[in-house]
Order: C-alpha cells, then sequence, then structure tokens
C-alpha cells in the first residue's frame, strides 16, 4: 500500500516560513509605527515589527533562523519571494532617510541588521545612552501619567540591553539575581522621584523615607494619587 503523504511543499504550507501567502498585499495593516532617526524609536519599533513578522511566521527571514538555500534547491524561489515581501514590509514601515541605509541590502535579515547598527553600534553605547537620557529626564509640567510613561519605556529598553545578572549556584542562595533586581528598581524610583516637577516635591520626600523604598510602578502609584487629590482641591 503507498504511504500517504500528505505533507505540503512548503510554499503552500501556513505554517511553514517558506509560505507564500496567495493573498499578500503590498499595504498589509504594518505596525503604525515608521521607524525614524527623529523619533529615536527603535525599540519601539522593533518589537512591533516582530510582532507582525511573527503573525507572518516570518520572523526566520531578520533573525538569521532561515537560512538562504541553494539555488539549486526547490526552496530557493519561496525563499526568494518571502524575503522580497520582508523587505519590502521593512522598507514600508521605515522613514524616507533611513531607506538608503537599508533598501539596497540583497536580503531582509543584512537589512534588518543595517538598521540595528544605525540605532545600536554597540550595546555599550546603548546603555551610556540610555542612562543619560532616563537621569536628563523630567517631568516638565507634563502629567505625572505621561512622565511615567517616558520614564518605565526608557527603564524597559534598558533592561533589553544592560540585563541583570542571572545566578549560576541552582536552587539560589546567592541571591545575585535578587540584590541586582532590588538595586536596579531602587535606582528607577529615585531616577522618577528626581525628576518630579518641585510641586510634588512633598511626594519626593516621603518616598525617599521609606525603607523599603518602592518600586517605580509602587512610587508612580503614590505620586499619581497626590496629584489626583491635588487636582481635587487644589
Ligand atoms: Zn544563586
Amino acid at each position: 500500500m503507498a504511504e500517504s503523504t500528505t505533507s505540503l511543499s512548503p510554499e503552500f504550507d501556513p505554517r511553514s516560513p517558506y509560505y507564500v501567502d496567495p493573498d499578500f498585499e503590498p499595504n498589509e495593516n504594518f505596525p503604525k509605527v515608521i521607524l525614524s532617526q527623529a523619533d529615536d524609536n527603535y525599540f519601539t519599533w522593533k518589537n512591533l515589527f516582530l510582532q507582525f513578522l511573527r503573525r507572518k511566521n516570518k520572523t526566520g527571514f531578520v533573525d538569521g533562523t532561515v537560512e538562504i538555500p541553494e539555488p539549486s534547491s526547490p526552496l530557493y524561489q519561496p525563499w526568494e519571494v518571502c524575503n522580497a515581501r520582508v523587505m519590502s514590509w521593512m522598507m514600508s514601515s521605515v522613514s524616507e532617510d533611513l531607506l538608503a541605509h537599508a533598501a539596497f541590502a540583497d536580503t531582509a535579515r543584512k537589512a534588518w541588521e543595517d538598521l540595528r547598527k544605525i540605532f545600536v553600534p554597540s550595546v555599550d553605547f546603548k546603555i551610556n545612552q540610555l542612562r543619560r537620557r532616563i537621569l536628563a529626564m523630567r517631568q516638565d509640567g507634563d502629567e505625572v501619567a505621561r512622565y511615567f510613561g517616558r520614564m518605565k519605556s526608557a527603564w524597559m529598553e534598558l533592561r533589553e540591553y544592560d540585563r541583570l545578572p542571572e545566578c549560576s549556584c541552582g536552587g539560589c542562595r546567592c541571591e545575585v539575581k535578587k540584590r541586582a533586581e532590588e538595586g536596579r528598581e531602587k535606582e528607577e524610583c529615585y531616577a522618577f522621584v528626581m525628576g518630579l516637577d518641585e510641586d510634588l516635591g512633598y511626594v519626593r520626600t516621603q518616598i525617599m523615607m521609606m525603607d523599603p523604598l518602592p518600586s517605580l510602578d509602587e512610587a508612580y502609584a503614590l505620586v499619581n494619587n497626590e496629584e489626583n487629590l491635588k487636582n481635587m482641591f487644589g
């Protein structure tokens, strides 16, 4: 009896990264964020664009896990089509001045790397830049919620590059990670309260006298509460 071979060729198999979607439209619902140097929004853009590629099962074309097949391989043609699609998605979601940096790359993978190098020339550089940005951050008349949002996203970005140490003691008695986490939380809390406007200076003092210091989210909740009271009673 003949074996039943129901497996689809990859270009027709929606679960394969080589799947060539016949319903392809060049202007599919991209992430709304356009990558630009003026907005310095690489972190946000990268995460949204990867989510988009994940829905299409195409992240392998930028992270290097889908390799270029030999030109004689039956996968080569679907690879070329998918690669071109990922490229066109990418080029449709970057600002014009960035096109020149990436549009002429041979592969989506290369274009992805070229863009990354513009925004993250090195991890140390990025860490330094983010730390300086955080220290310079002030509420500056903004609503507390907006100021907190700016600060929180900068700290989240920093965590991506300046990772906390992992413990290797097994069953953890060294508490390396716990202590590093506590240290980072203190830094986050301090940076947040130090940047508050003067009319909230008394909450800053209150928070800084707390022992233990609250986390950034807890500090935000306290400050937000004060801001609401202040708005209610003048
Ligand atoms: Zn440990």
